[in-house]
């Protein structure tokens, strides 16, 4: 299960209502910031989510909307915060750019923090037991661009009640079953994993894509996710434009979550000359569990839900 809390939705330049474009995704307790664009930590802050645990930036691309609000985040970090070492995931051409704010903001010693700059290529980014996350290149403007698949593993539950009733003692047995070995009990019988592990469960998967200029590369790897976050910067009647800045229309976002089986479409990155109405009609005609996501909005993904 992923939670989603959407700090900033708008797009290139903040309006009145919205910030620009960052995500927090909680998972497990693990945060994930989504890009960090300025003004972020005072959006984390009114979301009542806090710094805690916050060591992982992922970054989709090195526009200044989306980057700008690290120095920030770093100077209060370092200052502040009893957090010293963050990981900065992102493309060549945004870990060069950030190099660069950070040289400002690192100065001297009035701000104290170890930055990993990681830069993402195609293929798995993070291994975890609970949760892979793989990165895959989208085009925008500028290289180095990417969106994030985050997916949990496929799983067997336990059953507890099958354990009770061939008598395999709780403890590190259960934990070998779990493990897929096969164990003897202490009478001489032995206990294979298929007898307490239920049928395989999916794990949830969500994608998260920032800015693009076309869909095509998004198709595969969203296939079948439970939630996809994409920009919407554009409507149709401004196709022409979204081309120009290659960016997409929300018809576009729709098309591509009903195209790739997605159960639910997060838009986001919307452009201050639309209000979130004109958005949503558009995408909830071609898909219609859309959801356009406002400053300050949570939202679950879980596998069987939404
Ligand atoms: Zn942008
Ligand atoms: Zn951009």
């Amino acid at each position: 299960m992923f939670e989603l809390c959407f700090l900033g939705t708008s797009a290139s330049a903040p309006s009145i209502e919205r910030n620009m474009t960052s995500t927090l995704i909680v998972h497990d307790g693990q945060r994930f910031l989504l890009d960090c664009a300025e003004g972020t930590q005072r959006q984390i802050l009114q979301s009542g989510l806090g710094f805690k645990e916050m060591r992982r930036i992922f970054l989709t691309h090195g526009h200044l909307d989306h980057i700008l609000g690290l120095g920030g985040i770093v100077s209060t970090f370092g200052r502040w915060e009893a957090i010293s070492r963050i990981e900065i995931y992102g493309g060549r051409w945004a870990i060069d750019r950030v190099r660069d704010l950070m040289k400002v903001v690192l100065r001297g010693k009035e701000v104290e923090m170890e930055i990993d700059f990681i830069e993402v290529k195609p293929g798995v980014l993070v291994r975890e037991k609970n949760l892979t996350i793989t990165a895959f290149p989208v085009l925008h403007r500028g290289s180095g661009c990417f969106g994030y698949v985050f997916q949990e593993p496929t799983k067997r539950p336990f059953l507890a009640e099958r354990a009770e009733e061939l008598g395999v003692p709780a403890g590190p047995e259960r934990r070998r079953l779990v493990a897929g070995e096969t164990i003897t009990l202490t009478d001489g019988r032995s206990v294979t994993p298929d007898l307490v592990l239920g049928a395989q469960v999916q794990g949830t998967k969500f994608v998260y894509v920032g800015d693009i200029a076309r869909t095509d590369e998004v198709l595969e790897p969203a296939r079948d996710a439970d939630g996809l976050v994409m920009e919407a910067t554009y409507i149709a009647a401004d196709e022409a434009i979204a081309r120009q800045f290659r960016h997409i229309t929300a018809a576009e976002a729709a098309q591509c979550a009903l195209a790739a089986n997605v159960n639910q479409l997060f838009l986001t990155h919307i452009s201050r000359r639309y209000n979130g109405a004109q958005i949503r009609a558009e995408a909830c005609a071609i898909f219609p569990n859309t959801f356009v996501a406002n400053d300050l909005d949570k939202a679950v993904v879980k596998r069987g839900i939404g």
